[in-house]
C-alpha cells in the first residue's frame, strides 16, 4: 500500500495588475485588478499543477510549460490542469485528494469557493469531497496582506 500513494505540494504567487481579469480555480472571479502572468495568472490552478507534478516527481510546471513560450501566452490554465492530469495519467498515477489554500485581502472568495471546488474536481476526474479549497487574509502583513498579489499552497495526493 505504501508504495501504490504519494504526497506533493505545489506553492505559487502572482501580484495584482490593471486591465486583466481575475482567474482562479478555472473561474472568472468579478474585480477591478487581475493578475500578472504569462498565463491567465490562476495562481491556485499553478500550484495545484506542481503538486501533481511533484506527487509523481515529474518536474515542475515551468518545465513542462516555459513561459518563453509563446504557445502558453495568456493560456486557459484549467488546460495546463488538464495536460497535468493526462501525465500523470500516462505514468499510472490518479489524483486521489487535494488540499487548497488561497492567501489574499481581496475579494472576498466565498462566494466563489464552490463553483471553483466543481470545475477543479471535474478536471481532476474525483468526487467534489475528496477537494478542499480554502482562502484566508495575511492579517495585513506582507504582500498578500498589502493586497499586492495572491499566493496559493495546495497539497495533493495520487494513487497508482
Ligand atoms: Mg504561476
Amino acid at each position: 500500500m505504501d508504495k501504490d500513494f504519494r504526497v506533493g505540494i505545489g506553492y505559487d504567487s502572482h501580484r495584482f495588475t490593471a486591465g486583466r481579469p481575475l482567474v482562479l480555480g478555472g473561474i472568472h472571479i468579478p474585480y477591478e485588478l487581475g493578475l500578472h502572468a504569462h498565463s491567465d495568472g490562476d495562481v491556485l490552478i499553478h500550484a495545484l499543477c506542481d503538486a501533481l507534478l511533484g506527487a509523481a516527481a515529474l518536474k515542475d510546471i515551468g518545465t513542462h510549460f516555459p513561459d518563453n513560450d509563446g504557445a502558453y501566452a495568456n493560456i486557459d490554465s484549467t488546460r495546463l490542469l488538464t495536460k497535468v492530469v493526462d501525465l500523470l495519467y500516462q505514468q499510472g498515477w490518479n489524483v486521489h485528494n487535494v488540499d487548497c489554500t488561497l492567501v489574499l485581502e481581496r475579494p472576498k472568495m466565498k462566494p466563489y469557493i464552490d463553483e471553483m471546488t466543481t470545475t477543479l474536481s471535474k478536471l481532476l476526474h474525483i468526487d467534489p469531497s475528496n477537494l478542499s479549497i480554502k482562502a484566508k487574509t495575511n492579517e495585513g502583513m506582507g504582500f498578500t496582506g498589502q493586497g499586492e498579489g495572491i499566493a496559493a499552497m495546495v497539497v495533493a495526493t495520487i494513487k497508482q
